[in-house]
């Protein structure tokens, strides 16, 4: 494989490095979020860089330009998104534009499109994923969310948990259960659910990083007309699997991790380096082995993200490929937190209200942010066993 752009592409990432330099506010720049995929798209002020993104045509990279998207080529995304990283913009409404708006392109019937699609563009219409539940998680198609038709409506009843950005939604992506009397896959439906109908409450849940992000919503008789289901009736399960593919295939930049840890490094050598003035210390020849150890796993992400983005370019869809990505750079997000709060020794713990913390206490939020990022999206263990029965062909227990 020749790693190197064509010049094409080399052609692309200068128009895209220079629109970046000259569009992007420092103020908008976000040091960890656009990196570490953990409250992404969170920000309001996000819309500004939004706005700025609409002008140029590329809010939506992926998406078709009959839908209003840049239309980019696989290659040209995967420069976009590398610049986009290095650069430390913004993702605004990050949700919709990289999964909900792509899997309504996918499922959604024409009125849909029309409806939604211009919303997400703009960013006046906020969605939310209503999947997991208490008692479903992993193991998602035991949802027990029911939908029951009702003259011209389904009438929903039920619990949805952990959901993203739920208290300042317009819209929910929903499944509920509309069969209960079939295998759990085939009573599954999926509907677009307005957040203002009555009958839906919101409740906060906080992180253990005191962040507000997702939500406890609280179904109670809540009616959504019928034209609002999206795709097949008892298939929603397969609009589901569309979305959580979309999830998988990276929303950890292996970039925007090279370029945190050359930060982490950076700022936490005075912890560990006497500047070899006698020569290096015991804690600076760990520390130095500890930092390699990184870059060099940073590496290795980067590598899996060229071959997924290969695979796209020649029309192969990768799945299992996709879960070794994100098992990777999740689990590799949290070496590095654990790496700075390491080398910055007791300074590590310090939050932002401290003029001691290293990177303005950026450090400790991101250890304590970084945890949900090998649950969100799908947990390690179930990405294991995909790779497991998909990659490696080990039979199921
Ligand atoms: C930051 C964050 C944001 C999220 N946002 C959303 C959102 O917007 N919308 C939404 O619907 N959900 C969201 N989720 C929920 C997320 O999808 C679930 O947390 C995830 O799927 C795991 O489900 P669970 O929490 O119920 O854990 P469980 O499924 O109960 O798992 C508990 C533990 O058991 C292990 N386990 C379970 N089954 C197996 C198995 N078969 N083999 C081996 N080990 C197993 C798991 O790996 C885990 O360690 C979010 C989660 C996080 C952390």
């Amino acid at each position: 494989m020749d790693f190197r752009d064509t010049s094409d592409e080399a052609s692309f990432r200068k128009e895209v490095r220079e629109f970046l330099a000259k569009e992007l506010p420092a103020d908008l720049r976000q040091p960890d979020e656009a990196v570490l995929g953990v409250g992404v798209g969170e920000d309001p002020r996000d819309m500004e860089w939004l706005k700025i993104l609409a002008k140029r045509g590329w809010v939506a990279p992926a998406w078709p330009k009959e839908y209003g998207g840049a239309g980019m080529s696989v290659m040209q995304q995967f420069v976009y998104n590398e610049e986009i990283a290095r650069a430390r913009a913004p993702r605004p409404n990050y949700l919709a534009i990289g999964l909900i708006g792509p899997t309504i392109i996918v499922h959604g019937n024409d009125a849909q499109k029309q409806e939604y699609l211009s919303g997400i563009l703009s960013g006046e219409v906020y969605w939310c994923q209503g999947f997991s539940e208490p008692e479903s998680g992993s193991d998602l198609a035991s949802l027990q969310t029911r939908a029951v038709a009702d003259g011209d409506d389904f009438v929903i009843n039920g619990q949805k948990i952990w959901t993203t950005g739920a208290h300042r939604s317009d819209r929910m992506m929903l499944l509920a259960r509309t069969d209960p009397d079939v295998p759990k896959h085939k009573g599954i439906s999926c509907f677009t659910v307005d957040m203002r109908a009555p009958g839906i409450s919101v409740r906060p849940l906080t992180n253990m990083a005191d962040m507000h992000s997702f939500n406890e919503v609280f179904f109670d008789n809540v009616r959504v007309p019928k034209k609002d289901l999206m795709g097949e009736l008892n298939r929603g399960w397969y609009v589901a699997t569309t979305t959580l593919d979309f999830e998988r295939s990276g929303i950890i930049s292996a970039i925007g991790l090279e370029e945190l840890l050359k930060e982490i490094a950076q700022a936490t050598r005075p912890f560990w380096s006497n500047d070899g003035s006698a020569g290096l210390t015991t804690r600076g020849t760990t520390a130095r082995y500890e930092l390699a150890d990184r870059f060099l796993e940073t590496r290795i992400a980067i590598m899996f993200s060229y071959r997924i983005a290969s695979m796209q370019s020649k029309g192969l869809i990768p799945n299992m490929e996709a879960s070794i990505m994100k098992l990777y750079s999740s689990e590799l997000a949290q070496r590095i937190a654990r790496t700075g709060a390491h080398l910055a020794g007791l300074h590590g713990q310090l939050g932002s209200e401290s003029p001691h913390a290293p990177l303005m206490g950026r450090i400790e939020r991101m250890y304590r942010i970084q945890i949900g990022a090998t649950l969100a999206g799908g947990t390690s263990e179930i990405q294991r066993t995909v790779v497991a029965q998909r990659g490696l062909g080990l039979p199921r227990e």
